[in-house]
């Protein structure tokens, strides 16, 4: 529509067409100098840095013990993995395979799947299989369930220090930190990312059929373009 190709100043009302922007750059106002709109790229860099963090967070949530139990001077600890195998030893099967899906597999999906569409569009270009990866997104989303995996785990200590010293470890505060990240990183539009890659795919289809009618000009006039 015309109307999404036109933005008014909030300072002095001139009405302009809305120039494509490139990284980190902001539109102007050239009468009042007011900021008219920041580059999507600028939109997505602090989702795609809480991204990379939620990453980095997650990977020391799986990798590190989240207890050390200490009952008469017996200590033992355990980390998420370790919960599922003692699930899965204890026939408990269907609880250890949604335990496995909940606070790993999906949100380790969304996390690689957010960034790989956020790292691609930023950089300029849609990257292969977008739309089937954004589906994938939204599938696994509601699936994602770190903070009641976290509830439990705050229950369970409060219940277990009348039995023994519970000494809270490292992967504790990392899921305490995913939780809040992901608080942050699902506030996120996705819509936000297939508008940008519909703007990307508009600019580049112009920029093709630019480079055709070039080439046709170059030809009917009789000069051969150059090759390479
Ligand atoms: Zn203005």
């Amino acid at each position: 529509m015309e109307q999404d190709r036109l933005i008014a100043c909030h300072d002095c009302d001139a009405l302009f067409q809305k120039p494509r922007l490139g990284r980190r750059r902001l539109a102007r106002c050239p009468r009042c100098k007011a900021v008219l709109y920041g580059s999507t790229s600028g939109r997505l860099d602090p989702i795609c840095a809480m991204t990379i963090a939620a990453l980095i967070t997650f990977l020391i949530a799986q990798g590190f013990p989240i207890l050390e139990l200490n009952t008469n001077g017996i200590t033992s600890q355990t980390s998420l993995f370790g919960a599922l195998q003692v699930l899965w030893s204890e026939d408990m099967q269907v609880v250890a395979v949604m335990v496995f899906c909940s606070t790993m597999l999906f949100p380790l999906i969304e996390l690689v799947a957010l960034l790989y569409v956020l790292l691609s569009v930023r950089a300029g270009f849609v990257p292969p299989a977008f739309h089937q990866v954004m589906r994938a997104i939204q599938f696994v989303r509601p699936w994602g369930m770190i903070e009641v995996f976290m509830l439990g785990v705050l229950v369970t200590i409060v219940k277990m220090t009348s039995l023994a010293r519970v000494i809270p470890e490292a992967a504790l505060f990392a899921f305490g930190a995913l939780t809040l990240m992901f608080a942050v990183v699902v506030t996120f539009e996705p819509r936000t990312l297939w508008d940008v890659a519909d703007t990307l795919t508009k600019h580049k289809t112009r920029q093709a059929r630019r480079r055709t009618q070039r080439v046709a000009q170059q030809r009917a006039s009789g000069t051969a373009p150059r090759q390479g």
